[in-house]
């Protein structure tokens, strides 16, 4: 195994793409950009997170459906703020075979267009609301920024969910309950920090009357994206004709509501957040092995191979992803691997640990090693999981608080946002008028950008926005982002 020590905070992207090939995770060198291969370890992972996020959503009434993943551009076209957003970045099949097609068909970048076509139809009465259905699809957008594996990719995998209600008020308690389903799996779960933040207007989902988004923080002082919800009003039921005949026999348009965790971004949120100079370190419940044992020889040993294998068997019997590693490495570099891969435990075993019926046990999160009677293995495998799960979320927590700074100017800001931390700064307006001034702080701090207001924190501003001079009427926080 090569060295790897690459300092995270000094050179992020360095150390991302490094540990997305060391750790087998993601390969870039498919001859397509911004198309990228999945190897079984992130497979594995993002599976992991897939089910977490579908557990919540069935737990919350969602049931999962499956959609066609190409668009006429008539239908595309139908809700006009959405086309607007979305064309510039639409693959397009034009041909079927040899022939031309009669209409472009547009690869799904996003898929309010294809489900309400359908919702039309599916909804009819005011029994079918709430209609709360998920699907998990590959969407395709040709980004024009530059393309990064997991973070920035031209075809990714996620989860959307879309709901329609009756009211604005059931609308606006989804939104809720999709950031409170963030909040468990994201921050609760995988131990990854997030603001958030209700978007500017000029910021929004195309179609939406109010975005708000999940920003992780990355290491190199950027905001990272990753489920954003969204109130979406009435603008797609009327431009899809999803309606409803109600009580009163009158027919209505439904209130709609969407939410779209990318799997590949929180798995990069994950990396980037708890990995460090030795590679991946992982929760209990991703890790596809979760202990590993490494017999430590000096030649041949009966004895530690027996307790080895004993040791595999117990762990094996209560359901645990393990390895016994009896490859011909050097223990060193067994260490070196598995710590790539993020194995939460290891489980050194030679002659001290054989003659005292102990067992030598290195955890990976808190980079410790502990000594535990062989006889209390099965108790403390039972204990391990929810330790590790709040260490690694403790850890992330720690650093996620202290990067955030006041800014009385734009000069400030753009001092701030080099140091890799996050600008407080007062705003006139998050509503159309502040764009103006949004503008003019991208261009002068060389492209940080307002994230938004924190959705729920009502903080008051006290003084001028820093750009305009104007009142302020919003605390917004600004940074870079990818
Ligand atoms: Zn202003």
């Amino acid at each position: 195994m090569a060295e790897f020590n690459i300092d995270k905070e000094e050179n992020f992207s360095e150390w991302f793409d490094e540990i997305l090939k060391k750790a087998e995770l993601v390969d870039k060198r498919y001859p397509v950009k911004g198309f990228v291969a999945h190897r079984p370890n992130a497979e594995y992972i993002e599976d992991k997170i897939q089910e977490m996020l579908e557990h919540k959503l069935k737990e919350t009434g969602h049931r999962k459906a499956r959609f066609p993943n190409a668009i006429p551009e008539s239908i595309l076209q139908k809700e006009a703020d959405h086309i607007e957003g979305f064309e510039p970045e639409v693959f397009w099949i034009t041909k079927g075979g040899k022939k031309d097609l009669p209409e472009r068909l547009g690869l799904t970048p996003t898929s309010e267009t294809v489900m309400y076509t359908m919702y039309s139809k599916w909804i009819t009465s005011y029994r079918d609301l709430p209609y709360k259905i998920y699907q998990r699809c590959p969407v395709w957008r040709h980004e024009t920024k530059h393309t990064r594996p997991l973070l920035r990719d031209r075809e990714f995998e996620w989860i959307e969910s879309h709901d329609a209600f009756k009211t604005r008020e059931e609308a606006e308690e989804q939104v809720e309950e999709d950031i409170e389903i963030a909040q468990q799996v994201i921050t609760e779960k995988l131990g990854v920090p997030f603001h958030y933040f209700k978007r500017p207007e000029w910021d929004k989902f195309s179609g939406a009357v109010h975005t708000f988004g999940a920003d992780a923080f990355m290491p190199d002082g950027r905001f990272l994206q990753i489920p954003s919800t969204h109130l979406l009003g009435k603008n797609f039921s009327k431009a899809f004709n999803v309606t409803y005949e109600d009580r009163d026999g009158e027919e209505k348009q439904v209130w709609q509501t969407c939410f779209g965790p990318a799997v590949g971004r929180i798995f990069a949120a994950y990396i980037a957040t708890h990995g460090d100079e030795k590679g991946l370190r992982l929760t209990w419940e991703t890790a596809p092995t979760q202990a590993v044992i490494v017999p430590i020889l000096h030649g041949e040993n009966k004895e530690i191979e027996q307790t080895a294998k004993e040791v595999k068997k117990t762990l094996e019997d209560k359901n645990i992803r393990v390895e016994l590693d009896d490859s011909e490495a050097t223990p060193g570099e067994k260490f070196n691997h598995w710590e790539m891969m993020g194995a939460p435990i290891r489980i050194e075993i030679g002659e001290n640990e054989v003659e005292e019926e102990k067992l030598t046990i290195k955890r990976r999160d808190t980079g410790e090693r502990e000594e535990i009677d062989k006889k209390e293995l099965e108790q403390y495998i039972e204990e391990i999981p929810e330790k590790i799960r709040k260490e690694l979320r403790k850890q992330a927590q720690e650093k996620f608080k202290g990067n955030i700074e006041n800014a009385e100017t734009v000069k400030e800001v753009k001092e701030i946002v080099e140091q890799g931390k996050i600008a407080r700064a007062n705003w006139c307006s998050i509503d159309k008028d502040g764009k103006k001034c949004a503008d003019i702080l991208t261009s002068e701090t060389a492209g940080a950008k307002v994230r938004g207001t924190i959705h729920h924190k009502e903080e008051e501003a006290k003084g001028k926005c820093i750009v305009c001079g104007e009142e302020a009427k919003e605390v917004v926080y600004i940074g870079k982002e990818y």
